[in-house]
């Protein structure tokens, strides 16, 4: 079973690249992004607790996040590996990754970083903003603040990762199929 997490900054288009490789990997996508997204939509009591964080672009706190993921990987079945997309974002989110995994002796095989520059995420961002409906895609500030976070908080759990030898950057400028090309580049040499 691969264990793959999918890493970058904000716009950094993880989710389009994360939705293509489950499709040729077969592995099964889990987006906190996207879980916390349905949550607030169905207006639960954690999808407004996440609300009020994701709107101002923090990180929602990690017991929550953890709690989701785990409830979420505990009811699935017959899956063939799992992709994580925006997940982990801070180091104790990566120690109860590899805890959770440890359970039924599997660890992370790979992470992939996706490189882009500040000023081109924001562009990309606010570019996805027209459609995509999220309120935390349609002000600079906020994309600002998103990506101040990534810094100080995420960044380091590619070092986490770089620690045992499983962290590589990617270029992420490009066309989406030349950044594929790269990614699955990387899977091919864990999937053989
Ligand atoms: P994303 O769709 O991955 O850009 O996530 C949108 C927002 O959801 C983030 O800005 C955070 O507020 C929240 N979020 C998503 N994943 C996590 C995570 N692993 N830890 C904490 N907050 C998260």
């Amino acid at each position: 079973m691969i264990q793959f997490i999918l890493f970058g900054p904000p716009g950094s288009g993880k989710g389009t690249q994360a939705a293509k490789l489950a499709e040729k990997y077969d592995l099964y996508h889990i987006s906190t992004g996207d879980l916390f997204r349905s949550e607030t939509a169905n207006k639960t009591t954690l999808g407004l607790k996440a609300l009020e964080y994701m709107s101002q672009g923090q990180l929602v706190p990690d017991e929550i996040t953890i709690g989701m993921l785990k409830n979420k990987i505990s009811n699935l079945s017959e899956v063939s590996g799992f992709i994580y997309d925006g997940f982990p974002r801070t180091n104790p989110q990566a120690e109860a990754l590899d805890c959770l995994l440890q359970e039924s002796n599997q660890a992370i095989d790979l992470l992939l970083s996706l490189e882009v520059p500040e000023d081109e995420i924001v562009k990309r961002i606010l570019n996805r903003g027209k459609t995509s409906g999220r309120p935390d895609d349609n002000d600079e500030a906020i994309i600002r603040k998103r990506i101040q976070v990534y810094l100080d908080e995420t960044s380091i759990v590619f070092e986490h990762y770089a620690k045992l030898g499983k962290s590589r950057h990617i270029n992420g400028i490009g066309t989406i199929e030349e950044i594929f090309e790269r990614l699955c580049f990387e899977l091919d040499q864990i999937c053989k």
